[in-house]
């Protein structure tokens, strides 16, 4: 497991490994025939490619906060799911990620969730030996756009299979779920963008401190090799609006040199872009710890 971290002026920042999970390399392309992906992230037999999920702790100075975006796919898979997935702890886990980095699942106070497909709030909850459903995260406020929250718990046919009830019920009416509004800034320096196209109210966290930018892309850009424009994930339920949202955002990644924090790439963590007019491209991968 390789963990890293850095500080960006009064936010200390901590990758926080979660697990590997494998996913439809069809699906995650969309529209791009499998020629020319499969260069970029080849297949297994079963036409999945590994993908990671990898989550981000920031330590607020200013605030004490305790944030922590997103918390993958979490353990309550039955075998077979577990074999669809290949999902896999053996050697990143949320629980380990933490400790190693000198924390707890108690230490968190907020969690930010980008959206609420199961890869992104599963290790919300976990089944205890009684098999009842229980927080992992004790003392923490979850945060989710009040558009997304209305459309996780009201999917379309389409949308629904990425939706578990048991990552999302025990927080519905709950004290601890806070709505926030479109675009919100959690504390000075810690905002968010939205990008609908994946899914509806996606929030992307943005953290600006020390002259530098760096920002959680989630499944706008799940991996590096999703950088050039049409390259767009089928799962997406409005591709032509994440075509103009991508069109935008990396535009203004290539301009600000924003580094970018992926979510899902096995093997790279944060990529910078350049951006020629025609062409967007990754200039360079990096480690939190470059930053
Ligand atoms: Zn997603």
């Amino acid at each position: 497991m390789s963990l890293s971290k850095t500080t960006l002026g009064p936010f200390e920042l901590y990758t926080i490994e979660t697990g590997d999970i494998k996913l439809d390399g069809g699906a995650m392309f969309g529209v791009v025939p499998k020629t020319l992906w499969s260069r970029g992230i080849p297949a297994d037999e079963k036409n999945r490619i590994p993908m990671t999920m990898r989550c981000l702790l920031i330590k607020s100075n200013n605030t004490g906060k305790i944030y922590l975006v997103d918390n993958g796919a979490g353990t309550k898979f039955n075998e077979k799911m577990e074999n669809i997935y290949q999902l896999d702890y053996s050697d990143k886990n949320i629980h380990k990620s933490l400790k190693t980095h000198g924390f707890s699942e108690e230490d968190i106070s907020d969690i930010i969730f980008t959206h609420l497909h199961f890869d992104h709030c599963g290790g919300t909850t976990y089944y205890d030996e009684q098999g009842h459903i229980q927080f992992t995260f004790p003392n923490a406020t979850y945060h989710v756009t009040k558009t997304h929250w209305k459309s996780a718990t009201d999917p379309n046919a389409r949308e629904k299979a990425s939706f578990i009830n048991d990552n999302i019920e025990p927080l519905s009416g709950s004290e601890v779920l806070h709505f926030v509004d479109g675009e919100h800034e959690y504390e000075p320096g810690l905002s968010t963008i939205l990008a609908n196209g994946h899914t509806i109210g996606q929030q992307l966290p943005k953290i600006e401190a020390d002259g530098k930018t760096l920002i959680f892309v989630a499944d706008l850009l799940p991996t590096h090799v999703h950088v050039p424009l049409p390259w767009v994930m089928g799962y997406d339920m409005y591709p032509v609006q994440t075509l103009t949202e991508k069109d935008a955002f990396l535009k203004q990644a290539a301009e600000k040199d924003w580094k970018l924090y992926l979510e899902h790439d096995v093997k790279h963590e944060v990529i910078t872009i350049t951006y020629d007019g025609r062409k967007f491209k990754v200039k360079d991968f990096l480690k939190l710890s470059d930053l």
